[in-house]
């Protein structure tokens, strides 16, 4: 079940650590676009993962790398 369709009043997600976007903390969105990946504002129009701060977004980039290293 995705419980975001059931309720547009909550969330989001973060795609790392599951966290419910609450306050406002420092929220970021990971966009993926073809050979590169981003960190952007949430609030950026383009399609993308949100994650919950620093941390996370920074997983998401620490992946993304590791994933092309072991690609050579
Ligand atoms: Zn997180």
């Amino acid at each position: 079940m995705i419980a975001h369709d059931l309720n547009r009043n909550r969330g989001p997600w973060c795609v790392v650590c599951a966290v419910e976007k609450r306050s406002s903390n420092h929220w970021f969105k990971i966009i993926d676009e073809p050979r590169v990946r981003m960190v952007a504002e949430l609030d950026d129009q383009r399609p993308g993962d949100p994650v919950c701060g620093e941390a996370c977004a920074v997983k998401k980039i620490s992946e993304w790398m590791s994933a092309r290293k072991a690609r050579r």
